[in-house]
C-alpha cells in the first residue's frame, strides 16, 4: 500500500497524475492560461501525502515551463527554488534538495518523513483564513478601518484595509496577491499592517493613511492558481485598458477594477497619493518603475531605505509593460507608482531562502522606509 495524494483544501493543487507506485508519485503542476491561451505559467503546487508511514518517497513534477509576455521561459519553477515542507500544515521548513531538470522539465523533490503524512508546498501557503485570522487579531484597532472595494469573478469580496487618518494629508497604497502563487507578499502585507498599527507608527500615521489591497485574487488564492484571474486575465496587466465603470471590463477584470475604483474616488476627491506599489514575489529581488520616476524622492527614498533593510536587487526603469499598475498609474493619472518583487530563491542579504518570517520582517521595514520618505 502506497502513499495517497490530497488537494481538497483552500489553495491545495496538484495534477494530473502521471502514476502514483509506492513511494514515488509523478505528477504534472497545474498549468494557468491567459485569456488568448497565449502566456501560461506553472508554477504553484500545494498537496497533502497520506500514507507515507516514515519511508522515503520521491515527487516528480512535470509539465514546467512558461510562456512570459509572450515568450518562453523556463520561469515558474527554476534550480534556484526549492519546496517547504510541513508535518502539520502551520510549522513549514525548506528543503533544498529538490533538483531541477531543464532538459526534461522535470522536478524532483526527495523527501524523508519522519511520520505519516507531509504537506509540501512551493511556498509558505498563506490563504484568505490566514488573512480573516490577522484581522480577528487587529478589528479592535482605532485607526483600521476594513471594507469591501469590489467583488471577484467568483463573487468573493476584496478587502480593502485604512490604516491611520482618513484626513492626513497624503496616502500611501500597497497591494499584493495580484498574483496568486505569491505568498510572500502576504506575509510582507502582514509584516506591514502589523507595524502600522504599533506604536512605532503613531506619528506617520497622522500624516499618511495607507491604503491596502491584501489579497487582490481571492479567486486565484482558494483555487491554488499561478497568475491569473478565472478568467484568465494577469491582474498586474490590463490596468490600461480597465475602467472601472465600465459593465464588461468590470465582468472579466473585476479585481483591476476593485484596486482601480477607491484610487480613482480617491483623487477625484481632491486627495494626495505620495506613492502606490504592488508586490510580487519572483526568484530576485528588484523594484520597478518608469524611466520618468527615476529620480523621484518618495520612489528614491523608499528603494534605498529598503536596501538599507535586506533588500538586495536593483531599481529597474522601463515603460514598455503598458499594462501593469505601476506604468498605467504613471501614464494615465501622474501617480508614482512602483513594484516590488521579492526574491524567493537564496539571497545574498540573507545568506539563504528567506522565509515567511523574514518577509513579515520585511513588511515592517516596508512601513519604516515608507514612513520615512513620505
Ligand atoms: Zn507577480
Amino acid at each position: 500500500m502506497g502513499f495517497r495524494v490530497a488537494t481538497d483544501f483552500d489553495g491545495g493543487a496538484l495534477g494530473p497524475i502521471e502514476s502514483l507506485t509506492e513511494n514515488r508519485l509523478r505528477a504534472a503542476i497545474p498549468r494557468d492560461w491567459d485569456q488568448d491561451r497565449f502566456n501560461t505559467q506553472a508554477t504553484w503546487y500545494y498537496f497533502r501525502l497520506d500514507g507515507l508511514a516514515g519511508r522515503p518517497a520521491e515527487v516528480v513534477l512535470t509539465g514546467l515551463g512558461s510562456v512570459y509576455n509572450g515568450r518562453p521561459s523556463p520561469g515558474g519553477i527554476i534550480q534556484d527554488d526549492q519546496p517547504v515542507v510541513s508535518d502539520d500544515q502551520r510549522t513549514w521548513r525548506k528543503l533544498t534538495a529538490a533538483t531541477f531538470d531543464e532538459a526534461a522539465r522535470t522536478y524532483t523533490i526527495p523527501l524523508e518523513p519522519t511520520g505519516d503524512r507531509l504537506w509540501v508546498a512551493a511556498l509558505e501557503p498563506y490563504v484568505a483564513a490566514d488573512l480573516e485570522s490577522l484581522r480577528l487579531e487587529v478589528q479592535g484597532h482605532p485607526e483600521l478601518r476594513v471594507e469591501t472595494c469590489g467583488r471577484s469573478v467568483e463573487g468573493r469580496p476584496i478587502e480593502l484595509w485604512s490604516i491611520g487618518a482618513e484626513e492626513a494629508a497624503t496616502s500611501a497604497w500597497v497591494i499584493a496577491r495580484q498574483h496568486a502563487w505569491e505568498t510572500h507578499t502576504s506575509f510582507c502585507m502582514e509584516g506591514l499592517v502589523r507595524w502600522l498599527l504599533s506604536d512605532e507608527a503613531r506619528e506617520v500615521r497622522r500624516r499618511c493613511v495607507f491604503k491596502l489591497l491584501p489579497l487582490v485574487d481571492p479567486d486565484g488564492v482558494v483555487a491554488g492558481a499561478s497568475r491569473f484571474n478565472r478568467l484568465g486575465y494577469d491582474t498586474n496587466r490590463h490596468w490600461d485598458e480597465t475602467e472601472p465603470g465600465n459593465p464588461e471590463h468590470r465582468r472579466l477584470r473585476p479585481e483591476i477594477c476593485a484596486a482601480k475604483e477607491p484610487l480613482l474616488a480617491w483623487l477625484a476627491g481632491g486627495r494626495q497619493v505620495a506613492l502606490h506599489l504592488n508586490l510580487h514575489d519572483t526568484q530576485v529581488d528588484y523594484m520597478a518603475a518608469v524611466p520618468a520616476l527615476s529620480a523621484h524622492p518618495v520612489l528614491r527614498g523608499v528603494y534605498q531605505r529598503l536596501c538599507e533593510a535586506r533588500f538586495s536587487g536593483p531599481l529597474r526603469l522601463g515603460d514598455s509593460l503598458s499594462g501593469t499598475a505601476q506604468v498605467a498609474l504613471y501614464h494615465e493619472l501622474g501617480i508614482p507608482a512602483a513594484l516590488i518583487e521579492l526574491g524567493t530563491a537564496r539571497l545574498p542579504t540573507y545568506g539563504d531562502f528567506p522565509t515567511a518570517a523574514d518577509r513579515v520582517r520585511f513588511g515592517a521595514d516596508l512601513g519604516r522606509a515608507i514612513a520615512a520618505t513620505v
